[in-house]
Parts: C-alpha cells; structure tokens; sequence
C-alpha cells in the first residue's frame, strides 16, 4: 500500500495504518490492513457514479443484515465525514474507498466437507436469504451484470475467449437450453436481493459451523433460486458426486426457505449458467490479463463439473433435487401404455430397440436422457455425428429457419457455399453433387443416375449389404432383399460374396484375400459382363456387422468394372465425415476413386438430408434426361446445418478424435479379446467398431450371448447394438465427440458383464 493511501485513509478515516497486505481481488484492489491492533478490510475500486451508487447500496444490504442477524458479515465504517463511502481524488483516476470490518474465521474452502457442514450452510444462506427479502434498493434492483444468471446472455460476448472448440460448444449448448427451458419462465420465478456469491472462499467456517459471509460485491436482484444455484456450484462442483451434496444443502435451505417446485425444475440449467458463466469470465479475464491468476481460481473445477454435469443429465439431476426436498417426481405413464397408442397409429413393422424400449426425452453430445431419469452413454448412434443437440447445428438450423427456407428453383448462396465445402473434401474427379432427404433418396438417384450414364441395366452388389428403403435402394440391399420376408433377388441384381477376411471363404491373414474375393467377383459378373451399369458397395459393410471390405479388394473390382462400361458408387452413409480416422470417406482406405458416392445419416447430424457426388460426365449424362427435382433437397435450411456439421468437424478435430479415441477403443477391446474367448474378432476402423461375438474359441456366432451383452449394457445405462447376418456382432459407432473415458467405461462395461456371464456358467 502506497503512502499516499495511507494518508488518505487517515485523513478520511482517522485510523493509522500499521500494516498492510493486498489481497486478490477480482476487478478491484483490496487490502487487509491493521490499525491500532485492529484488522480492517480497505477496498478501492475505480471511481463511476454508477459503481459508486453500487458500492452505497451494498453498505446498506451489508447494514441491514448486521443488524438482524447473529452472524458474521463485514460492517462499513463511517469515514470522519459520516459517509460509509468516499471518492478519492487520484492522478491515474478517482477511486472509491471503503472500509470494512474484519471478519475472521476459515474459509469453506479450506476445511474438510462433511455433511453436517453443508447442511450448516444451507441452512445459513437461506436464513440470510429470508433476511435480504426485506432490503429494497432501486441501485441493485437495476444492475444488470453479466454475474448475474439472470442475465446470463450478457456472458456470450466472453465465450469466443474460450480457446478450445470442444469447451465453447459445451457453453453454448448450455446457453441454449437457457434460452428454451428457463427464460420462458422468468415471469413466473420470484425475485430478490440476494448475495450471489456463496462460493468457499466467501463463507466462513468456525468451530465445524458456518459463521459468515464476507464479499456482497455481487449483491444483485435475481431470482431467489440464483441463489441456491450459485451455492450448489461451488459446493458441488469439485465432488465426485455432485447430486449427494446437493441433496445435502438443498434440505437444509429449503427446511428454512421453502423452494417452489419450478424453482427446482430450473435448479439443474441454472448451475449449468452459473458454471458457464465462471468459465466464460475466466476465459475473458485470461485473454485480457494473463497474469490475473485470481480471475481463474475455480476454472479447472468448473470444467470438470461441466462435463460431469452433462453425463448425469438434467433429468435424474432434476428428480434428485426433487426427492431432496420432498416434492413428488413426475408420474411417468407405463410403458406399456406408451406402447399401446403409439401402436394405435404407427405399424409394428417399425420395429424398437430393446425388449423394453427406452423413452428418450432429451439429448446432449454423446449422452441421451430418458423419461425416468436414465442417463445413457450412446456409444451407438452415429446419426449425430457431431453429438446429440449440438448447438452449432442447432443454430444453424434455427437461425436459416427463421430468415428463408425454399427450394432449388429460387438463387439463394448456401446451396453453393455448401456444395464448394462439401467437395473439396472429394478429389478433384468428384465434383458435382445432387441433394436429396435421406441415403435411400440418395443410393436410389445413384443408381438412376448410373444407369442412365452407362446404358446398362445391372447393378452388382455385395452380400449382405444395406442401402436404403426405397424400392431401388431395397433391390440392392441382400440385407432386405434376401432376409426370409424379403421380395427376393431382382433379376437385374447380381450378387457377389461379402469379402470377409475373418469368416469368409477366403479368411485368414493373408495379402491375397481381397484379390482372390475380387477374382470371384469378377468371374460372377462374366455372364453379365458389358451390362453392369454399376457396383455398389460399403468401405465397412455396417449391417453384415463392421466387416471391412478385404485389403485389395476394390482395387481389382473397380476398374473391372469400369473396364465393362459401369461406374463404381461408394455408400459412405455410415463411414462418412472423419469417422474412419485416417481417413474422411471410408473409400480412401481402400486406395480407390469412386465415380459416385453416396450421402446420408451424419451429413446433418439427424437432419434429414442425403447427397449423390459423382463426376462431372455423369451428371452431364443425366442433364440429358428430365429435369431433377426435389422439393427438399438442398433447402437453405439442411444447407446451413450440413455446413455447420462441417465446421464443427473441423473446429473440433473431430477426425483427429474418432483415430485417437478409436485406436485407444479398439485397444481395449482387443485386451479384451484376449481375456474372453467370446470374442472373436474386433474390427472396423476410427469409431466405427464391430466385436464379434462367437461360441467360446470357435467362430460360430453367439447371438444370445451378444443380446445378452447388448441388453445388460441397458440396464448398466450405455446404448450399444448388434448386427451381422446372426445378429452376433457388437456395433459401436459413437458421436465423434466420444471420449477415451467414454470408451473405458463402455469396455470396462462389457468386462463386467462378461466376467459375472462367465461365473454364471
Ligand atoms: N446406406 C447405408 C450404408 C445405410 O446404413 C443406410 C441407413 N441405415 C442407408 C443407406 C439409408 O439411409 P436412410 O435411412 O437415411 O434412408
């Protein structure tokens, strides 16, 4: 402290300072002083008329609770001219002066957690809550600041400070559920004053019981429940198990200050808001200053309990709360009933997961919320690609929504601006694309379209492979077509062998396999040879259950075909968009070029959008032909969402993550193949796995046992399926943002059930 301030203190406050040490502050210097043996707490900040009407108010909230409460809270101290705050005159700026008692006693922070003591706490913030209802101040009831939850878009401007892509999204996904399950209630949510700053190192502990409060520099008009959500953050937010101790503090304030159950309907976005906002201020503050340390002291714990937030969802967070404080949780219909009326109008040919189907109410990145509180790790679906709800697309999807959405026959920039993004992910030979609604639009277009370029009449397919549920797109499928209540083999279709490597005819480890698959191939199409208009295939044939196409194998097949006169379609529906890893579309893999490539699923996250690519002397072919059109293909609205799907794959290396992440996967699996002899093979490439699932030591498939696994995951809360022509395969093929945690804990899963599968035995 500078000698001038000294003085200054002692002019204006008469105390002569002995000692001095500045404490961390925020936005403002502090210091802890000692005058006539006595501690003091001396604040300055810059001098505003609005701080300063502020800094008043706060003295008065500070004076009032003094004064009707037996506890602990800085009182202001009357400067010689009888003002409890003073402007002072400074060369580099007027500053505000306070000065505060001292209040002593350890910090919440700083002592061990234990039950009694949060319960002590709860019970002290509602009892000062109760207090501060009786404080009225126009100066706090107009602040708004971005600390305050209830303004908490104004934290927006601090969120592009976040460095990572991945953080940013977790941010704005939790602005957005702000946006649509809070603020449509904020008329209904009481307001007072209150602290809103609850956090350890304000609160003060004596003897294992809670005796103060220091710091109302956040004092704000707000909604009571702000409070509560404040205190939970930092109570929870560097505990394994957030909801126990909510549960804790929550009886205990709600014993004092009855909450109202909309007020706990909300709780679970709120500390999601005030999380956000501390790691948004953190960011900013960082950018800003590098050097303020202070301004970042509780960043590492508010990430983690973000992310732990999202995994324990806002349902079983919200019946939590409830059972805490005694509210009834919400009356779920049986699912039968749910059953029933959706088969009142829905056929039962549309078949569902589980003997049980799962009620799915909500969604988050690589998490899915069931009705009755369940929160699912979705190690399954790959539809959202970047991950359930993500904001980005969501935006983008809205946003496009409300300005314009039409047709291809009007002009209008993302149907290009999308198509440029698109293909320059192809080489060169690949670009032109045509828009359709789902891979089935697209698969039946890709083989319209070659039929009509080649002049030929055949399509040749794969064993076992799926294309869509148009009438083309099932003629192609052997999945459907060949399935027992299938239509049957078309006869315009020649079906060649799956080139298996791990159970095929030629299966083995061994260069010559996809060679030898494709020399069959080639003498399957000689009868038909100069009529094969085109070849159809997956890099990862996903419903013969994760079976790469063999090493070698497309290399020799396509310029066979070609060689014939027929153009050569990738169907990279599931293999698309980074998931493999190395590689962005699943055909590199296999060192080819296609002539077409066929779109759908993760183009736009579950938007329903497909796409046709193909080469430029097909689509002139086709320009010969009558007019294409498609009422919904490549409407702005899937435009602006495909693209933002690109970018987020970008901005969020998501490629990058599906090798690491993948590789690490399949590691896991692999050990523990070794540990069960159930396992017989795991394959697939990035995060797009397949472990099949044999009788012990052999390679005959298990499908019980794969079902059994498959179901007991349910219940152990992770979404995985099964697939192949014996339904004995494991299919993993998560969101991208899938963690290495989230793959540990679905391998260490199986492990589970697999160990109690072989104890059972
Ligand atoms: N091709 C492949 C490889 C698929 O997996 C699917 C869907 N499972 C389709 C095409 C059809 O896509 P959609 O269901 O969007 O019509």
């Amino acid at each position: 402290m500078n000698t001038a301030l000294k003085q200054y203190i002692q002019e204006v406050f008469g105390i002569t300072v002995t000692q001095a040490k500045q404490l961390d502050g925020y936005d403002n210097s502090n210091y802890l002083i000692v005058a006539d043996n006595t501690n003091y707490i001396f604040k300055t900040y810059g001098y505003t008329t609005a701080l300063f009407d502020l800094v008043q108010a706060e003295n008065e909230a500070l004076l009032h609770v003094a004064k009707s409460l037996n506890t602990k809270s800085p009182q202001p101290l009357k400067a010689k001219n009888g003002a409890y705050a003073t402007r002072m005159p400074a060369e580099n700026g007027d500053k505000i002066c306070r000065l505060l008692t001292y209040v002593d006693g350890s910090f919440l922070g700083d002592v061990t957690h234990t039950e009694p003591l949060i319960t002590a706490f709860g019970t002290f913030l509602a009892k000062l809550d109760v207090e501060l209802q009786l404080v009225n101040n126009y100066t706090i009831q107009s602040r708004s600041w971005p600390w305050d939850i209830k303004c908490f878009e104004l934290n927006k401007a601090y969120m592009e400070a976040i460095p990572l892509a991945k953080d940013r999204h977790v941010v704005l996904y939790f602005f957005q559920q702000f946006e649509a399950m809070v603020r449509p209630h904020f008329p209904e949510l009481r307001q007072q004053i209150i602290h809103n700053d609850a956090n350890e190192w304000n609160v003060l502990v004596t003897e294992h019981a809670v005796s103060g409060i220091i710091d109302f520099g956040d004092i704000a008009q707000s909604f009571l429940i702000n409070e509560v959500a404040v205190a939970l953050t930092y109570v929870c937010y560097d505990k394994e198990d957030p909801l126990r101790w909510a549960s804790v503090f929550l009886k205990a304030y709600h014993k004092v200050l009855p909450l109202k159950p909309l007020e706990i309907e909300l709780l679970y976005y709120l500390i999601a808001a005030r999380l956000c906002i501390s790691v948004c201020n953190s960011a900013y503050a960082k950018q800003e200053n590098p050097t303020n340390t202070y301004a970042s002291v509780s960043e590492v714990s508010a990430w983690g309990m973000l992310y732990r937030w999202l995994a324990i969802g806002p349902i079983k967070a919200t019946n939590s709360f409830k059972e805490a404080v005694g509210f009834e949780l919400t009356t779920l219909l049986p699912i039968d009933k749910v059953i029933t009326r959706r088969h009142q109008h829905i056929s039962s040919i549309l078949s569902m997961s589980y003997d049980t189907p799962i009620y799915m109410e909500r969604s988050a990145f690589q998490y899915m919320y069931a009705n009755d509180g369940t929160t699912f790790l979705d190690a399954y679906n790959n539809i959202p690609h970047v991950g359930h709800s993500h904001p980005k697309v969501v935006a983008a999807g809205q946003q496009q929504m409300a300005i314009l959405n039409t047709n291809t026959r009007y002009l209008y920039d993302n149907l290009a601006s999308y198509a440029e993004r698109l293909l320059s992910k192809f080489p060169p030979s690949l670009n032109k694309v045509f828009f359709v609604n789902s891979g089935s639009a697209a698969s039946d277009l890709a083989i319209r379209m070659a039929k009509f370029h080649t002049g030929k009449s055949h399509v040749m397919v794969v064993e076992q492979g799926y294309h869509g549920n148009t009438q083309t797109s099932i003629d192609i499928s052997d999945y459907k077509f060949n399935n027992p209540k299938g239509q049957g083999q078309k006869p315009y279709i020649l079906k060649t062998a799956l080139p298996d490597a791990y159970k095929g005819k030629y299966a083995g480890d061994n260069d010559t396999i996809g060679a030898s698959y494709a020399s069959d191939a080639l003498n399957d199409m000689e009868p038909f040879k100069n009529n094969v208009a085109a070849f159809i295939a997956e890099p990862i044939v996903g419903c013969a259950g994760q079976v790469p196409l063999a090493d070698g194998y497309l290399k020799a097949v396509y310029p066979a075909i070609r060689k014939q006169g027929g153009v050569c379609i990738s169907d990279e529906v599931q293999t698309g968009f980074g998931r493999l890893g190395n590689y962005f579309w699943g055909y590199e893999m296999h060192g080819v070029i296609p002539d077409m490539v066929v779109l759908g699923k993760p183009i736009a996250n579950g938007h329903p959008m497909g796409a046709v690519v193909c080469t430029d002397e097909i689509a002139a072919s086709f320009e010969k032909g009558v007019e294409f059109f498609s009422s919904f293909g490549g409407n702005p609205v899937s435009c602006a969402i495909a693209e933002a799907v690109l970018e987020v794959i970008e901005e969020e290396e998501l490629q990058q993550n599906a090798k690491e992440t993948g590789d690490y996967y399949a590691s896991l699996f692999r050990d523990l193949m070794h540990k069960y002899p159930c396992i017989g093979d795991v394959r697939g490439a990035g995060l797009f796995l397949g472990i099949e699932i044999v009788k012990d030591g052999t390679k005959l498939p298990n499908t019980d046992l794969a079902h059994l696994i498959k179901n007991e995951l349910k219940g152990l809360h992770v979404l995985i399926s099964t697939d192949g022509q014996f339904d004995n395969v494991l299919k993993t093929k998560p969101a991208l943002c899938f963690t290495k945690a989230n793959a540990k804990r679905v391998v260490d899963t199986i492990d589970r059930v697999l160990k109690a599968y072989y104890e059972h035995l």
